[in-house]
């Protein structure tokens, strides 16, 4: 009897150990005041020190769609009641834009209204961090910070479906050179066994697929690296030149995530868009406003983000636009330890 109810407590304890492991919390609300307010309560559970680096994505000129500077003062300000010393951080971009130079992406930043309560450091500058598929360069500023809180506006990804924290993390935290070689990591490369079914042909979102010779031929100057016609590949006849682009994203993000002291994830579901807030035209919004979340662990916050916003377009909003599966990414980030795909909402 005494070693029945001895087992039973064990059992118990085990399921609750279990419980808390297996599923990561994710706070929920659809009310930006009560975000807010939670944080202000919840912050200081989460990350410690003086510095902390806010990861978040400024915008592109015409897109209206991205973060609001008011929003993201009112974190600013809670961070800072909070005894923090906030600053915003971004990294330049690879591709023709303001954004491209650490000297235009801060003037475009102000033009936008953001730093108006704490400065904004925009720097290429990195430290290198071996992975298993290539070496990526991790943004000091970030490295450096006591913590950093990663702010990302969820909107649909040309090349990850799906753009989140990981999204947030395994491009924007890296340097030009690293993204440069995610996305040439994912070009496809033709092998052999083409059955001309056209399925690359289909799928390719930039229409870089022609036939010559009974096999494809791809375009460098118009391939994004998504790796969306390996995956639809039926015989193996292409493949990512390094790797697939939602495994280097993730392992990029992965990488960043190693170098960081303290790190909590806020993912705010409103204006989605088709498409990222690198485009001058992010396309149309395709999903009502969601509300906001926020969690340690930027798997479950990813993978609660994509659940939500199904629930509330009533379908796969960001696979129907981009055709890619925006779980794929997020799966791979949970192979490289940075979370778990399980969680549970509280609000
Ligand atoms: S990687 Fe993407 S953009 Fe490049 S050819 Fe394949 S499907 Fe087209
Ligand atoms: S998907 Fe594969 S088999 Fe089909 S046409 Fe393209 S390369 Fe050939």
């Amino acid at each position: 009897m005494i070693l029945d109810i001895t087992s039973i407590i064990f059992k118990y304890f085990q399921c609750i150990w279990a419980y808390w492991w297996f599923f990561m919390d994710v706070f929920y609300t659809e009310d930006e005041s009560r975000l807010i307010s939670w944080l202000d309560e919840n912050v200081k559970k989460f990350l410690q020190g003086k510095n902390i680096a806010i990861k978040l994505h400024m915008g592109e000129r015409k897109n209206p769609h991205h973060l609001k500077p008011g929003f993201v003062d009112k974190i600013v300000a809670t961070l800072k009641m909070q005894g923090f010393k906030p600053f915003l951080f971004d990294s330049p971009v690879i591709y023709k834009s303001d954004r491209n130079t650490e000297e235009g992406y801060l003037a475009l930043a102000k033009e936008k209204g953001f730093g108006d309560r704490c400065p904004i450091v925009v720097s290429d500058e990195s430290t290198p961090v071996k992975m298993k598929n290539m070496t990526y360069d991790v943004c000091k500023a970030l490295s450096d910070a006591d913590c950093i809180l990663v702010l990302t506006h969820v909107k649909g990804h040309m090349c990850s479906g799906f753009g989140g924290a990981i999204k947030n993390l395994g491009m924007g935290a890296l340097s030009k050179e690293s993204k440069g070689k995610i996305h040439e990591g994912g070009e496809p490369e033709y092998k052999d066994g083409c059955t001309e079914c056209n399925a690359c042909e289909e799928i390719c979102p930039t229409g870089n697929v022609r036939f010559e010779d009974s096999q494809p031929y791809f375009d460098k100057t118009w391939c994004c690296g998504c790796s969306l016609c390996v995956q639809a590949c039926p015989t193996g006849a292409i493949a990512a030149k390094k790797e697939e682009f939602d495994t280097l994203l993730s392992e990029g993000a992965a990488a960043a995530a190693s170098t960081f002291k303290k790190a909590f994830y806020i993912n705010v579901l409103s204006e989605i868009t088709e498409s990222c807030d690198c485009m001058s035209d992010p396309g149309e919004i395709i999903c009502e406003d969601a509300g906001f979340l926020a969690s340690a662990d930027p798997v479950a916050i990813d993978a609660a983000s994509i659940d939500i916003v199904k629930k509330k377009a009533g379908k796969d909003v960001f696979k129907e636009t981009n055709k890619k599966d925006p779980m794929l990414h997020v799966k791979r980030a949970e192979m490289y330890r940075m979370g778990s795909c399980d969680y549970v909402i509280t609000s």
